[in-house]
C-alpha cells in the first residue's frame, strides 16, 4: 500500500469547535492509512480538551473489535476513572458501526459527531438509530456530516487503491 496522499489539517486551537476536533480525528485517519489500516480516526473530548485518541487497529492487533472508537472510549474511561462518559464528546471520521454505536450508549457518551455517514452499517442514523431506542435511558445527541468531505475522500481513495492493487 502506498503512503497516504492526504495532508494533515492544522486547525487553529483558538476556535475549539466540532471542525477543530474532527480535524484531529481526520489526522488520525491518515496515521491509520500509513499503518495499513482502514483510515478511520477518533478522539474523545472532555471539557474542550482531547483526552484520548486512536485510529483503527484491526489488522495490526488481529482484533475485529479494535475500532478507533472502541480504543478511544476505553482510554477515556481509564483516564477519567469513570466508565460513565456523559460529559464527553466523541468525534469519529465515519459513522459508528453496530458495535461502536452500542459502546457509545453503554458508555453514556453525551454527544457524538461523525464525518461520513454509513447507510450500510452505521447505527447512529445511517442504517438504523441505536441512539433512539425507545426504552433506553440514555439517548446521546448525534451530529452527522462534520468535516464530511475529507473524511469521505480518504476512505474512498483507500479502498479504490486497494482494489487496484488486488486487480493488478
Ligand atoms: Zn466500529
Amino acid at each position: 500500500m502506498l503512503s497516504c496522499p492526504f495532508e494533515k489539517i492544522h486547525p487553529s486551537a483558538l476556535k475549539r469547535d466540532p471542525t477543530y476536533f474532527m480535524s484531529h480525528a481526520f489526522n488520525l485517519a491518515i496515521d491509520a492509512w500509513n499503518a495499513d489500516e482502514v483510515p478511520i480516526g477518533a478522539v474523545m473530548v472532555h471539557q474542550q480538551e482531547i483526552i484520548s485518541s486512536a485510529h483503527n487497529q484491526t489488522r495490526s492487533q488481529t482484533d475485529p473489535t479494535a475500532h478507533a472508537e472502541m480504543i478511544a472510549i476505553t482510554m477515556a474511561a481509564k483516564k477519567l476513572g469513570d466508565w460513565r462518559l456523559n460529559e464527553c464528546e466523541l468525534y469519529v471520521t465515519k459513522e459508528p458501526c453496530p458495535m461502536c454505536s452500542g459502546a457509545t450508549i453503554t458508555a453514556r457518551i453525551g454527544k457524538i459527531f461523525y464525518g461520513l455517514g454509513d447507510p450500510k452499517m452505521g447505527c447512529l442514523g445511517g442504517a438504523t438509530n441505536l441512539h433512539e431506542l425507545e426504552r433506553s435511558n440514555h439517548k446521546p445527541e448525534v451530529f452527522a456530516e462534520v468535516l464530511k468531505e475529507p473524511c469521505e475522500a480518504i476512505i474512498q481513495e483507500f479502498f479504490q487503491k486497494q482494489r487496484r492493487q488486488v486487480s493488478a
